[in-house]
């Protein structure tokens, strides 16, 4: 660069730098939405077929020391015994839905009639011993039931289903680093995530991945909900 060019650059660049903090002003002041991607995200994490004994109270722990709320499908069968723990569900903020009163799909859905009472009995059961009437529904087994889902929003439940899994079911022996991994997996790219976890006896590596999978959607910014 010769000599009597270095002032001329300086100058331009001088103006250059007035005018992009004019625009970066202007533009920071009409953006404060910019942040809005990241509120919106949430996550729902729902257990179903408990109360257990033990996993349903390491669950509840790790949601207690995270400051999570979170929904559980019950199993109405599996209550007894256990009322303290359903008890203790409720107390703590979290939401108590109806999963089923016997779990066993072929009773279930043998017709309308002994849905709609397997569905009854498992209200009755979180009304009589947790004190709240519950109000969302998970169908056992999953799938759509049209014409069931139909007669249970009548009756002014809501119905959840799930987008995410953990994996507690899905796969064998699942160690709790595949639970958190399968969870990350399937929650990728959601915005609202409904995560599908199971607190009944055996899954004692779900209660053990919970913290994880909690560190992980608040590192992604996700609100947790409960329903
Ligand atoms: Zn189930």
């Amino acid at each position: 660069m010769q000599k009597k060019f270095v002032p001329f650059a300086v100058a331009v660049l001088a103006i250059l730098l007035i005018l992009f903090a004019h625009i970066g002003a202007r533009l920071t002041a009409s953006a404060p939405a910019f942040t809005f991607a990241e509120a919106e995200r949430e996550v729902y994490l729902t257990f179903d077929d408990g109360p257990s004994t033990v996993v349903t109270n390491r669950i509840l722990d790790a949601l207690n020391e995270e400051n999570v709320k979170a929904t559980f499908f019950i199993v109405g069968e599996r209550v007894h015994g256990r009322e303290e723990t359903l008890k203790r569900i409720a107390a703590e903020g979290h939401t108590l839905g109806v999963h089923s009163n016997t779990h066993r799909y072929d009773e279930i859905y043998a017709s309308d009639k002994a849905f709609l009472q397997d569905v009854s009995a498992c209200a009755a059961i979180i009304e009589a011993t947790a004190k709240v009437k519950p109000r969302v529904y998970r169908f056992p087994g999953g799938g759509k039931h049209k014409k069931k889902a139909e007669l249970l929003r009548g009756m002014g439940y809501e119905i959840v289903f799930w987008n995410a899994v953990c994996g507690d079911e899905e796969i064998p022996n699942a160690d709790s680093a595949t639970l958190v991994q399968t969870a990350i997996d399937t929650a990728k790219g959601k915005r609202k995530v409904v995560l599908l976890c199971h607190d009944s006896a055996p899954h004692v590596p779900t209660a053990e991945a919970l913290p994880e999978i909690i560190r992980h959607f608040r590192a992604e910014g996700y609100a947790f909900k409960a329903f």
